[in-house]
């Protein structure tokens, strides 16, 4: 099977003790079978560390952590110490894959960099070459078919086309209407109301991103596009129907366009996407919710 990444998807490497918002810490570190297993026989020195700080409930195993939330593996300067002790290839599945994500869609699959990681916001919102291509030699995962699912590689790479040949503001305004996205969802209304009824893993997020909607921060054409690209091409993918494709534009267009207003609050427009992005996108429910206030925003 196929491949394929937005082009700047290899310059991605991991900041590693630079982050400034670390992977490792905030999230509940959640262990794969196999990892908890390995973790559980360990017999080298570092085993009885693995196993100091391993738990298991209900959803499996996972790495217990202070009420600070930080991975307990992380050395005073920021560097995890089961690679330094064993090896990365004692990672588990999510500290070895983060921040990448891949669909699977028609006859391929499609690996791209998630914008919580303040590294790939930073390569998404800096590079040009986010049209998608195909790469050699990917390691290919197992993932879930979705029955019953439309492609949307079409619509997708028309859209890129229209990217090269129109401002994103033209964009925007086409795809309202071919699509019928309520022009509504863009509005610092709607904004407000699709924000306020998430779930915020950081307070300081929460109030800042309400605030941002009533900011009249204009973003460049090129920065816009980059955006946009990246929502579209996580988000748009296999759709259930037309009114899911159109949610699911229209869910882009919302995205970007917060994003836009919160970087006139935030210390970079890298970090508004950043922090929308770990608030919005890396939780199933909050992006779920957003698509579903849009989908019947649409009707
Ligand atoms: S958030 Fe990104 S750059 Fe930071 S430690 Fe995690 S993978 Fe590395």
């Amino acid at each position: 099977m196929s491949v394929f990444a937005p082009g700047y998807y290899g310059r991605f490497a991991c900041i590693m003790d630079k982050c400034e918002h670390s992977c490792c810490y905030g999230w509940r570190l959640s262990l794969d079978d196999r990892t908890r297993d390995k973790y559980k026989s360990c017999t080298l020195a570092y085993g009885e560390r693995l196993r100091e700080f391993l738990g298991e409930d209900d959803e499996g195993g996972f790495i217990v952590t202070g009420s600070d939330m930080r991975c307990p593996h992380l050395d005073e300067r920021g560097l995890c110490r089961v690679i330094i002790e064993l090896g990365e290839e004692h990672l588990c599945d999510i500290c070895r894959e983060h921040p990448r994500f891949y669909n699977l869609t028609g006859d391929r699959i499609e690996v791209g960099i998630g914008a919580s990681c303040p590294e790939a916001a930073r390569i998404i919102c800096s590079s040009r070459d986010y049209l998608p291509i195909m790469i050699e030699g990917h390691p290919v995962p197992e993932l879930e078919v979705i029955e019953e699912s439309v492609s949307t590689l079409e619509l997708r790479s028309s859209i890129y086309k229209d990217m090269e040949k129109t401002s994103f503001d033209e964009l925007e305004e086409s795809l309202i209407k071919r699509l019928g996205i309520s022009r509504a969802v863009l509005s610092s209304r709607m904004m407000e109301e699709i924000l306020s009824g998430l779930e915020y893993i950081d307070e300081g997020d929460r109030k800042l991103m309400l605030r941002a909607v009533q900011e009249k921060k204009k973003l460049g054409d090129a920065e816009l596009k980059r955006i946009f690209a990246y929502f579209i091409y996580r988000h748009l993918t296999d759709c259930t129907s037309e009114a899911d494709c159109a949610a699911r534009v229209g869910f882009a267009l919302f995205s970007t366009r917060v994003v836009e207003k919160m970087s006139e609050l935030t210390d970079s427009l890298d970090d508004a996407l950043r922090m929308y992005s770990a608030e919005v996108e890396y939780s199933t429910e909050n992006t779920d919710d957003a698509i579903m206030t849009i989908w019947a925003e649409n009707i």
